[in-house]
């Protein structure tokens, strides 16, 4: 937890914000500016800043917010169309918020390379 990160505020409720999912280790909810039909970024409650931070002891974090994209990607129906989950790492990774997310994107044909 930190004071200052706008996804701990998030999680703290101190941002309103609607979850489209949560338990006890992740929230997720729709991003603010969405680059496709369904943009969601999937958060875990522990303030961990970039994939680099990641341990041992916290790599299983991943697994279950990788069991939630697929979930919530069920959920609104882009399991046979196709979807993508991204996770951003550093300035050149294209990261703005320095607190790890994954984010689900579907709805549209997503171009490869991403640029
Ligand atoms: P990153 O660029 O770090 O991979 O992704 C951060 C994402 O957070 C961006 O896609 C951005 O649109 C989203 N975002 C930034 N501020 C807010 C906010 O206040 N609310 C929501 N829902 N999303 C946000
Ligand atoms: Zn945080």
């Amino acid at each position: 937890m930190t004071t200052d990160c706008l996804f701990c505020k998030i999680i703290r409720g101190e941002l309103k914000t609607t979850f489209v999912y949560e338990d006890d280790k992740v929230i997720a909810f729709a991003d603010i500016h969405p680059q496709a039909p369904t943009h969601f970024l999937i958060v875990p409650r522990q303030h961990i800043s970039t994939l680099n931070d990641l341990v041992p002891n916290n790599f299983s974090i991943i697994a279950h917010m990788t069991q939630v994209a697929q979930q919530l990607a069920s959920d609104y129906q882009h399991t046979e169309e196709g979807y993508r989950v991204v996770m951003n790492c550093n300035a050149a990774g294209g990261q703005s918020v320095f607190h790890i997310h994954m984010h689900l994107l579907a709805g549209r044909d997503l171009q490869w390379p991403p640029g």
